[in-house]
């Protein structure tokens, strides 16, 4: 009977989702993801991936991935607290709090479980989170998830975020109040105004917390956001992602040792969810250790990203204002963002569309991931591609 409900309930829905072409096909890469995958059969240019340094099939992460696996098993068994913390894990622990030069940090099994565990383990509903408009999914979850009020405000305005801090402190109905912002921005690639926040979280007495899911890696030769803008003694929560340029999975919180002792002791998913695989927490000590040895491969991310850019916007391309190399091609309409995707897949280009309601109504864009594993003429071959289906479709 229940089962029947569920079918009475999803069926128009799912209809609804084919008929208006939203239904998100999910494609399969077949083989490793590298600057080159193959999907249905075809090898495309990788434009897609967040694995920003190249890291998510190197030799040297595979090995220690390897060598992890054999000494203590593919799996961790239990709960960090429980008996799932093994040597591996403190050792990532440390070896994160030196890399974002924190007094600590805590390992979370994905970025997503760590913005949902550390926002709701130290908000609550007497507290209030202001946050930005485009901040990401699992930010927004996480305030849920703490039942503090959440107050958004409009995305980078300083003057809503200053607006906002001061009718809240005013108000003086919240114990604590939070300004929580991405570092970096995925959909258009822009920069948290870090040192405007910072002067703004004093004045007001905010605490601040940026998830450089997309900073980290990328910014401050790899450091972050937060060390690009040499703010480390002054953001309190320092969130990163182990999967986008670290290239392999799993989140952290970086902060005060008493902040990280909280966290363990309150974040649920640390606290309920079994541990990062050992071989995935060897495998991210050893990303660590190649971007303290040199800046080669972000330095490659970003020489990519200019030349990328500079190409599309020779070509007449509209191509946003990013920060970084993320890359945005705006190409307006919903249908036709779809169309121009899918024509540059045809063509061996694998960038996705992006329309809404992820990006406003009508500024729909394919969005290119360049990164440092393209090679020269991987990008010529995209611009290529891009000046033919941009001129076929009437876009430039
Ligand atoms: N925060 C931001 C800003 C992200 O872009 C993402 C990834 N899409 C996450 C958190 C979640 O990270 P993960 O994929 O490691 O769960």
């Amino acid at each position: 009977m229940s089962r029947k409900v569920l079918e009475e309930i999803l069926t128009p829905q799912l209809q609804e989702l084919h008929e208006k072409g939203l239904y998100n096909v999910i494609d399969t890469v077949e083989g490793a993801n590298g600057p080159i995958v193959t999907i249905n059969g075809k090898e495309v240019i990788n434009m897609s991936s967040n694995n920003y340094l190249g890291l998510a099939n190197n030799e040297r992460l595979i090995q220690k991935a390897n060598e992890a696996t054999k000494q203590y098993g593919v799996g961790a068994g239990a709960v960090r607290t429980i008996n799932g913390t093994m040597t591996i894990h403190n050792e990532l622990e440390k070896r994160i709090a030196e890399f974002k030069h924190t007094e600590a940090a805590i390992a979370f099994q994905s970025g997503f479980n760590c913005n949902m565990g550390a926002i709701s383990a130290v908000m609550t509903k007497k507290d209030a989170i202001i946050s930005d408009e485009l901040n990401h999914a699992s930010i927004i979850d996480g305030c849920r998830l703490s039942g503090a009020k959440i107050l958004r405000v409009k995305h980078q305005d300083m003057d809503d975020l200053r607006r906002v801090a001061k009718e809240a402190v005013e108000s003086g109905a919240y114990e604590k109040i939070m300004y929580i912002t991405d570092g970096v921005f995925s959909m258009d690639g822009d920069v948290g105004k870090l040192p405007e926040i910072v002067e703004i979280a004093e004045e007001y007495g905010l605490l601040t917390y940026v998830d450089d899911a997309h900073g980290s890696g990328v910014m401050g030769n790899g450091a972050g956001t937060v060390k690009h803008f040499g703010l480390s003694d002054q953001i309190d929560f320092q969130i990163g992602t182990l999967s986008k340029a670290i290239g392999v999975v799993g989140g952290y919180v970086a902060g005060t040792q008493q902040l990280i002792d909280w966290l363990k002791v309150r974040a649920r998913p640390f606290l309920f969810s079994t541990s990062l695989t050992p071989g995935a927490a060897a495998a991210c000590i050893e990303a660590i250790n190649i971007m303290a040895e040199s800046t080669e491969r972000v330095d490659q991310l970003w020489e990519n990203g200019r030349y990328l850019k500079e190409g599309l916007k020779n070509l007449g391309f509209d191509i946003g204002h990013s920060e970084t190399p993320i890359t945005p091609c705006i190409i307006g309409e919903e249908t036709l963002t779809q169309q121009f995707s899918r024509r540059l897949m045809e063509e061996g280009v694998y960038a996705k569309a992006i329309t809404f309601p992820t990006v406003p109504k009508g500024t729909g864009r394919v969005r290119n991931m360049p990164t440092a594993a393209h090679t020269k003429e991987m990008l010529d071959q995209v611009l290529a591609v891009y000046g033919k289906v941009g001129k076929e479709l009437g876009v430039i």
